[in-house]
Formats: structure tokens, C-alpha cells, sequence
């Protein structure tokens, strides 16, 4: 769609049409409008993604509805708390961010408003995850004051503390792009390019396609947010190791009728110790849970914990194995059973006031229903390092799913990941001002990792509305030197021998 404003040209800027991309933009409900609105927006006005102070101030100046006020005011007021120093502590600082899920963009959000030179690259050419986050009230309170609201008029109305991925996405490319910050799709990250002293070149990266204009920049900063399988090499992982526990995550075309709307959402929590439930929908179905959500949002989610001896029961597995791998394995999982599994126990617990549930289709048109192992979650051992070579210096920063692998059922994934994307963003600050030497920066982002998987929607500070990247407005009992420099040498990885 191409806006039809006639052009009123100012000093060769279009703002007229600007303001029509704009409202475009702002209503684009996948990554390819966003991106192509955005296109037609920043072309309008002769600008080009760049550091907060050489982007914003232009793209404010020129958008004039109430609506772009209403946001750009939410914009101005994040950008004017002091932590930022008015988006010049981190001018001179390049940030690479791998992955554009919501941890890696909430990572990169925070970087521009700070002044680096910010890019987000990201592998796929479409936002499809259906499956819907249980959200704790800081997340809620964070993505308010980012304009959520604007963006997604739905977003968590009344009661809702809930969002799909693919929408929360949807959202933060929108305030990504907004602040100036480069981001390129269907890009994925390979490996890190050491420093050539010769040619005068810093630390570059690798990347799929290879010949994208990407790899030839330079870096000072690289962000790890590609999820649990993280690629960002030089981290080792601890693994905790619970009992058996196989998830299946189930998402329904919400036809959005007078029926559906009438349906009751689960939530984990208020199910978890019903029993009954439980019994009854063994003896009814021989399904047999451990815990299951509901979720009405874009779709119907369902997600569940469901022991192996009914999957078997219920032909969903097809043979046992104690290993884990094969048991869950393509060939050993009976597709159609996974799907009337899920069909049967979505039907159940909504006392069958849905009855015609049809699949929505997955990333690979593909029903959307998936079942997956959670026995076992990974941590990363440290959130931090930093590598030098021939006197160029690389901090690297790991957050979201790559650092902390969440236990769904708690709904912490988000949680703790936007915690640990203001955390890599106060490092960053540390980084870039200087005043810090480069171990003093990594003991403290290791002492404020430290308390991250404790955290509880009810132990962090309850006045959301005050969090900034400092970590001492979220941490009550924060103490910022548990890990003290000298402990942390090995993290250094340095070829100075001085
Ligand atoms: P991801 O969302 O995994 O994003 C990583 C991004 O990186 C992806 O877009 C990927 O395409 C991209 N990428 C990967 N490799 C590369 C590469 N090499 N180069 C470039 N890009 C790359 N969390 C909650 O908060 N509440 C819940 O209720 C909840 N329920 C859950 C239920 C289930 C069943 C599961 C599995 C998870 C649940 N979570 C929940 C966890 C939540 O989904 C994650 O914590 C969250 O998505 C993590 O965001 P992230 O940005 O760290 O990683």
C-alpha cells in the first residue's frame, strides 16, 4: 500500500508523506510491512538508521499527527532519564546485536538510547512464533512506557498479562526502528573476525549470506541473543538436570466468535494443584498432565506438561526408549496422534465450548502443535568476557535465552530476559565511559548476574515504573562487587602479555 497524501516538499524532505508511512508503520502487523513502511518513512525524510542524536531529533521533527506526538513524547522521556546522559555515553561504542527475538531488540533499545552506533541482524525473513508469553507486571509496566499500547491497542488490556511472541516482536522492531537502530533480517550470524593490524581493521563478523555489507563493520560490543542453542562462541554452559518433563505447545485459529470469546483462560497457577481436573481428564480422555495454560490471544494456546506413559498410551510415542533424543525423535512421534492429543485435552479443559478447534500454521505452514523435551535447561556459566587482539578490545554480552535458559511454567523467560538486557546495557554504559577498566566492568556484570535466576516477580523492586538500566532501581539486595575483578582474569582473554 503507498500513501496518497499529495507532497508538500520542505527542503527537499516529504514530510506529508512521511506522516502517512508512518501511520502505515505503526499499524503493520508482520516484519515485512514494518520493514517496508519503515522504508518508505525514513526515505521520505532523506534519513538513514543512525546514533540516537543524528536520527531522532530529525524523525520528531518531521512527524506531526497526535499519534506520532503521543509516542515520540513516551520515546523522549525514556531517552531524557540521566542514565543516558543525553545519548552520549556510548558515541563512540559499535554494537552488534545477534538476533531479534525480544531480548536481543530489548538489548539493542537500550544501547541506542545510550548513543552507540547499534545493529541488530537477525536469520529469519518472518516473525511466525504463535505460542503466547505469560508477562510478570515489570515487563508489562517496560513495554508501556515504550509505547506498547500504541503499537497494539490490545496490548495487555484489563486483566491480560499475556502476549503472543511474533506480536511482542511486531513491537519492539517498531521502537527499534523508530530510534534510529539498523536492523537486517534473513542475516545470521557465523562467527566473530579477529582484528587485521595490518589493514587497520577491529573486530568484524562473519555471516550468512557472506557478502553483505555487514561483515565489513566494525564492532566494539557484540550481543549474544540468539536464544537457547547460542552461537557466540567462548561460553561454557552449566546444565541443570530435572526429571522427565515433555512439553506440547498447541496453537488454534481464534475464529474470534461470540463462543470463543465466552471461554475462560487457564492459568498455570490456578490449575497446578487442581487434582480433579487432572483425574477427570485421565478417566475421561487417559490423557494424563502435570500442569496445562490457556491462553486466548492472537490464537488459542494451550501449552502442557503430559507424562510419557500417556503419550504411549495414546500412541503419540511410538516406542520407548530411556533416552530422551530418540524417544522424542521425528520418527518415533505419530504426528496425527500429537495433533488429536492436543485437540483432546484443548477440548477438555474448555468443557468443550470450542468444538471446532483448527490448527493455525507453524513457521513452516505446518499445523502448529510441537512437543519438545524440557528435562533439561542450560545456564551460561558467565554473562561476560572480553577478548583482545592486537590492542583492539571486544566485549562480549550474552542475555535472554542464550544466558538463562527459563522453566516455562514460571513464565520467567521474558522476565529474566529483559532483566539481563538492561544488565548488558548498564555494561555497556561501564564500557563506554571509560572509567572502568575492563575487568572492573566484567566482575561487576557477574556480581549482577548473579542474583538473575533468583529473581521472583516478587522479590525485585515493586516500583516498576522507576527501572532504568541501573541495576540498583530492580534488585533490592543488590551488591555489585560479590564477584571482585581479580576473580575474574580468566574472562580476559587477552595476546597482550603486559
Ligand atoms: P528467542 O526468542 O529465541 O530469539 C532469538 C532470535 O535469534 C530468533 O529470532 C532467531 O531467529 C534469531 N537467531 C538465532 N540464531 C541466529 C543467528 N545465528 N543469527 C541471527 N539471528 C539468529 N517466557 C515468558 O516470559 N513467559 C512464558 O509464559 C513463556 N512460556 C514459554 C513456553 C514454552 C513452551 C517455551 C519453550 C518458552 C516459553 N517462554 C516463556 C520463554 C520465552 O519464549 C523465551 O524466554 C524468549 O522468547 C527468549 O527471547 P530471546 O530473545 O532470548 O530468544
Amino acid at each position: 500500500q503507498q500513501p496518497v497524501a499529495n507532497s508538500i516538499q520542505v527542503a527537499g524532505v516529504d514530510a506529508a508523506h512521511a506522516n502517512e508511512y508512518f501511520e502505515l508503520f505503526v499499524n503493520a502487523t508482520s516484519m515485512k510491512h514494518i520493514l517496508g513502511y519503515y522504508r518508505g518513512l525514513v526515505d521520505s525524510l532523506h534519513l538513514r538508521p543512525n546514533v540516537f542524536n543524528q536520527f531522532y531529533p530529525k524523525l520528531r521533527a518531521n512527524l506531526t499527527s497526535w499519534r506520532a506526538k503521543a509516542l515520540l513524547k513516551k520515546f523522549d522521556s525514556r531517552a531524557a532519564h540521566k542514565c543516558y546522559l543525553k545519548g552520549k555515553v556510548a558515541a563512540n561504542t559499535r554494537v552488534l546485536v545477534i538476533g531479534g527475538g525480544p531480548c536481543g531488540m530489548r538489548t539493542a533499545i537500550e544501547a541506542q538510547l545510550l548513543g552507540a552506533k547499534v545493529v541488530v541482524v537477525e536469520k529469519r525473513d518472518r516473525f511466525s512464533r504463535n505460542n503466547v508469553l505469560h508477562l510478570w507486571p515489570f515487563v508489562i509496566e517496560d513495554l508501556r512506557m515504550l509505547g506498547a499500547k500504541k503499537f497494539f491497542g490490545k496490548f495487555c488490556a484489563g486483566a491480560i498479562d499475556h502476549i503472543s511472541i511474533r506480536q511482542l516482536q511486531c513491537i519492539l522492531l517498531k521502537v527499534a526502528l523508530l530510534l534510529g537502530i539498523e536492523v537486517h533480517t534473513e542475516l545470521s550470524f557465523e562467527n566473530l573476525v579477529e582484528p587485521d593490524p595490518d589493514k587497520k581493521i577491529g573486530w568484524r563478523a562473519a555471516f550468512k549470506p557472506s557478502n553483505h555489507p555487514v561483515s565489513q563493520y566494525e564492532f566494539d560490543v557484540v550481543i549474544g541473543a540468539d536464544g537457547k542453542r547460542n552461537t557466540l562462541q567462548g561460553f561454557s554452559r552449566k546444565e541443570f538436570r530435572g526429571k522427565l518433563a515433555i512439553a506440547i505447545t498447541a496453537n488454534f485459529i481464534n475464529k474470534k466468535t461470540e463462543a470463543e470469546a465466552c471461554v475462560e483462560e487457564i492459568s498455570g497457577v490456578a490449575f497446578i494443584f487442581n487434582q480433579k481436573f487432572f483425574k477427570d481428564l485421565q478417566e475421561a480422555t487417559k490423557i494424563d498432565l502435570e500442569n496445562i495454560v490457556y491462553y486466548k490471544d492472537d490464537t488459542h494456546y494451550f501449552v502442557m506438561t503430559a507424562k510419557k506413559h500417556s503419550l504411549i498410551q495414546k500412541g503419540v510415542i511410538k516406542q520407548d526408549f530411556s533416552d530422551t533424543e530418540r524417544l522424542l525423535a521425528p520418527e518415533n512421534v505419530d504426528k496425527e496422534a500429537l495433533q488429536n492429543y492436543a485437540i483432546e485435552a484443548a477440548n477438555f479443559s474448555t468443557n468443550y465450548q470450542m468444538p471446532n478447534l483448527d490448527f493455525a500454521v507453524n513457521h513452516y505452514g505446518q499445523p502448529d502443535v510441537a512437543m519438545f523435551d524440557f528435562t533439561s535447561m542450560y545456564a551460561a556459566e558467565n554473562a561476560s568476557k572480553v577478548v583482545e587482539r592486537h590492542g583492539c578490545r571486544l566485549l562480549k554480552i550474552l542475555v535472554g535465552d542464550s544466558l538463562l535458559e527459563p522453566f516455562w511454567p514460571t513464565g520467567s523467560g521474558c522476565a529474566r530476559g529483559f532483566l539481563s538486557a538492561l544488565d548488558a546495557a548498564w555494561a555497556i554504559r561501564s564500557w563506554s565511559m571509560g572509567t572502568a577498566s575492563p575487568l572492573d566492568t566484567i566482575a561487576e556484570r557477574e556480581s549482577i548476574y548473579r542474583l538473575l535466576a533468583q529473581t521472583t516477580p516478587d522479590n525485585l523492586n515493586k516500583d516498576w515504573k522507576s527501572y532504568t538500566l541501573d541495576p540498583v532501581t530492580r534488585y533490592p539486595n543488590l551488591n555489585r562487587a560479590v564477584v571482585l575483578p581479580h576473580q575474574v582474569v580468566c574472562l580476559y582473554d587477552t595476546d597482550n602479555p603486559a
